[in-house]
């Protein structure tokens, strides 16, 4: 089992393993954010520094009375302004008279230092709370855990998630997790490396640094207890490994490995223009994962064909305004006018889960099972149909698809189509020109939706396999769990099958299907894809010429054989290594030891 344990120390060099999650080695100053109350700092105060201790509290009880406010907003556009009520109990325990009363007169006649007395009386509300037996007062224990944590970010200084986007100089991030929120905004200039104690390769932290080309390292385990903001640090996001105080030594090894790389890297811009044909002529589409129009350059970059991911949510989280039905159209009309011909495969809202407009946004006890993407939508008919009809309209400006997220039964995807087609509909009576053929898909990333997926795929045109959520949903291992991050393995003969019996349905109604999870980009797993019988894989544009590179040497019946013998060996362990075993004897360059 992984710990934060330093595993080599010499000459003062301390280095933590983690998961490889975005490739890439950086060097720079750590900064950390979010440090809990573990810091805290405790003294006694001289009869002088009262008066200035009283105003620091004060001010700190400003600044976080101004993000949550900020927060707030966040929040109600995203999700609506009764996700964002509950930020209302966090304000009034800022304001609440006898919680400040008492932590004034711990500065002021115990003499304790703001960060202590605060602490303390904090600590003591939430502990009384916690302890009643009534699940509402339970759980306003939490509102005032949260609230006190910013309150002490805010007094001993702690840059705050926010703080990422106005940074002065380049660093490496270290924080317990980043939410997506956080690394949409954040500065892409000054922000070179990543690091957080929480997360999978699956979680959206690890996606998001894939898609902005920032090296990072996730499942650290308690890193941020270790480290502190200004220490110098590499971090080498290809083995997964934070280096704190690096040795000569090291940086040179380093700088070696980063040359080697980059002569690689040459050769794989030189497929750019080369299809993406395997060594016995088969036509895999390799397409790109978006989630924001301007990706579309780095999509044509990367030498991906179209689409077959654009994120619509991102669009949401990033702005503190929902995007309205025009501005959406605007967006994804963007992107397909920008790759067409080439195909737009464009989802729904998938709000939920660890997708939050803030850290602490959603109280859900499970929020991958509870309420999240199309079930977030149906309750949400008429925000739904603005996202339907704008699709419907961008689809009249190029090749454009529209694929439903976390679809488990018959009764949703239904519900879904006949919303759509109430939107056609109203199209076609007010003269909106949209493109009638218009392919319409569904994710398949729900056991549920793999086991009825004959009753599906006659609504349907194509499935996309959501490889991230199908395994964390199959093995019921969460994706974002630093502890379980090791059992979530596509390679799983569990999701292979339901990946097999979906493909099967999929033929017999005429769909086609493609992977759009993170696997999607995996080359030690793209093999056992291509021997399922995949036609489309689509991952981050930073991947896919890797993943291309490995395409054109495999040969689908060596695949096909490879594949169907990993699944008979009945553990992910087996299945994994078959493949890797096939992709590494085609392809050696891209597993460099
Ligand atoms: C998936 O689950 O594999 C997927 C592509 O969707 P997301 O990562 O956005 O949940
Ligand atoms: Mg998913």
């Amino acid at each position: 089992m992984p710990t934060s344990a330093q595993f080599s120390s010499h000459a003062g060099e301390r280095a933590y393993p983690g998961i490889a999650a975005a490739g890439g080695v950086v060097h720079a100053r750590v900064l950390v954010i979010g440090h809990g109350p573990a810091e805290l700092p405790e003294r006694e105060l001289d009869a002088s520094e009262v008066p200035g201790e009283l105003d620091r509290f004060q001010r700190a009880l400003m600044e976080t009375r101004e993000e949550l406010h900020a927060v707030q907003r966040q929040v109600s556009s995203a999700m609506g302004a009764k996700e964002a009520e509950i930020f209302e109990t966090q304000l009034l325990v800022l304001d609440d008279p006898t919680l400040l009363d008492e932590v004034n007169r711990g500065i002021a006649e115990r003499r304790r230092n703001a960060e202590a007395a605060f602490h303390e009386v904090a600590g003591k509300y939430a502990d009384a709370l916690a302890a009643v037996d009534d699940d509402y007062l339970r759980e306003r224990a939490a509102d005032v855990r949260d609230v006190a944590h910013r309150v002490l970010n805010n007094l001993m200084g702690v840059a705050s998630a926010s703080d990422l986007s106005r940074l002065t100089e380049p660093v490496i991030v270290v924080a317990p997790d980043l939410s997506p929120s956080t690394t949409a905004v954040l500065d892409r200039t000054k922000v070179l490396g990543f690091a957080t104690d929480g997360g999978g390769q699956t979680s959206h932290t690890a996606i998001m640094a894939r898609k902005l080309r920032i090296p990072a390292v996730v499942g650290l385990w308690q890193a941020t207890r270790h480290v502190r903001s200004g220490e110098y640090a590499l971090l080498d996001g290809h083995s997964g490994t934070l280096i704190l105080n690096p040795t000569d030594a090291t940086l040179f090894q380093y700088g070696q490995i980063r040359e080697r790389r980059a002569a690689f890297e040459q050769r794989l811009r030189d497929l750019r223009e080369q299809p993406a044909v395997t060594f016995d002529g088969s036509k895999i589409i390799l397409a790109a994962n978006i989630d924001d129009p301007a990706d579309a350059a780095a999509v044509k970059e990367a030498g991906a064909e179209g689409v077959g991911l654009f994120r619509t949510e991102f669009l949401f989280l990033k702005s503190s305004e929902a995007p309205d039905e025009e501005a959406q159209f605007a967006a994804y009309r963007e992107a397909a006018a920008a790759l067409a011909p080439a195909g737009v495969v464009i989802r729904t809202l998938d709000l939920g889960g660890d997708k939050l407009p803030a850290e602490d946004a959603h109280r859900e006890e499970n929020p991958f099972l509870g309420w999240r993407a199309i079930r977030i939508s149906l309750d949400r008919p008429a925000q739904f149909k603005q996202q339907l009809r704008a699709i419907l309209r961008a689809s009249a400006h190029g090749n454009v698809k529209l694929m439903y997220p976390m679809i488990s039964s018959l009764d949703e995807l239904l519900a879904a189509n006949a919303l759509l087609d109430e939107c056609r509909q109203e199209l076609r009576s007010a003269g909106v020109p949209f493109d009638e053929q218009m392919e319409v898909g569904m994710m398949i990333e729900v056991p549920s939706a793999a086991l009825i997926a004959p009753l599906l795929a006659p609504h349907v045109k194509f499935f996309s396999f959501g490889t991230n959520d199908l395994t964390q949903y199959t093995i019921a291992v969460d994706r974002m769990n630093e502890r379980v991050a090791h059992l979530h393995q596509v390679s799983h003969p569990g999701v292979l099958r339901l990946m097999q019996m979906t493909i099967e349905a999929a033929r017999e109604h005429g769909c086609w299907v493609g992977v759009c999870g993170e696997a999607a980009g995996d080359p030690a797993v793209i093999p056992l894809f291509v021997g399922l019988g995949v036609q489309e894989l689509s991952a981050t544009p930073a991947v896919v010429p890797a993943a291309k590179f490995l395409v054109r040497r495999l040969k689908v019946d060596e695949a096909r054989a490879m594949t169907a013998e990993a699944i008979r060996t009945g553990t992910a362990k087996g299945a994994y290594e078959r493949s890797l075993a096939l992709a590494r004897q085609v392809a050696p360059e891209l597993f460099p030891t």
